[in-house]
């Protein structure tokens, strides 16, 4: 499917946002690195499906209900055989609010290298068009509201000065007996959205906000481990 028909498709259902699976499914048409995963219905067995995955996998609930995966104990990582993804299905669907909330099913997806959590965004401001953001995860962004912002399009200096500008950014640099990651990789996937040809730009009449959280940057690459789009209301050219 293309973007197009993703968001296409979404609409036809009534959603006004794409779910993680058709999010991520957009995020590799342009470019930047997904897990490897399969959708699961929850009453059925994994095995069968897993056969091109490789271990340690997470498991997570999709459904339109649920925002915040992890705070409704939906998300489970370093699982490490089929069995364990069944139990954890099992587990999830006995939870109260997955229990009562409407479910696209089970993602599965394979663990990303381990690395710095960041959150790639966009969003549209009423006067000056689609914007992006980058900031590190958890307490950086939420706490400190260390972020740093750019109408797009951007290019790649652009990108580089925005690492540059937080706060944080000695965490990029090999903080916590860590080797450094590799900014090169977080940089392209900050132009795949917010770049010329990037998806904000590309996808202007579709996408209302774009939010990549996190994107674990290693240092070898860049994976985005979730992806969330809001559609605009109007939708479509
Ligand atoms: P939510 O934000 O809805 O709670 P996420 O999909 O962001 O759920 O998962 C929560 C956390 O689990 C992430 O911040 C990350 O630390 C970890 N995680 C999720 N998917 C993966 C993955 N494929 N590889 C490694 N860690 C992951
Ligand atoms: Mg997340």
């Amino acid at each position: 499917m293309t973007a197009d028909d993703l968001i296409r498709s979404a609409r036809a259902a009534g959603r006004s946002s794409l779910d993680e699976s058709a999010g991520k499914r957009l995020l590799a048409q342009f470019g930047i690195a997904v897990p490897s995963s399969v959708m699961v219905a929850p009453d059925e067995p994994a095995g069968p499906k897993l056969t091109g995955l490789r271990a340690p996998f997470v498991v997570k609930v999709v459904s339109p209900d649920i925002l915040h995966k992890s705070d409704a104990g939906g998300v489970r990582v370093g699982i490490t055989d089929s069995t364990q993804v069944d139990a954890a299905i099992r587990a999830m669907c006995a939870h109260p609010v997955i229990a009562k909330a409407r479910l696209d099913g089970f993602l599965v997806e394979e663990m990303a290298p381990p690395g710095e959590e960041l959150v790639v965004g966009g969003l549209k401001d009423p006067q000056f068009g689609p914007l992006v953001m980058v900031g590190l995860g958890g307490i950086f962004v939420e706490v400190m509201q260390d972020v740093a912002f750019r109408i797009a399009p951007i290019e790649r200096i652009d990108a580089h000065e925005m690492l540059s500008e937080l706060k944080a950014a000695a965490l990029l640099d090999g903080a916590r007996g860590r080797a450094p990651v590799c900014r090169e990789a977080l940089i392209d996937v900050l132009l795949r959205v917010g770049g010329a040809g990037g998806l904000l730009l590309r996808l202007h009449d579709d996408i209302a906000e774009a939010d990549l959280n996190p994107v674990i940057v290693s240092e070898r690459g860049a994976v985005a481990v979730d992806a969330r789009f809001i559609l605009t209301p109007e939708g479509g050219k």
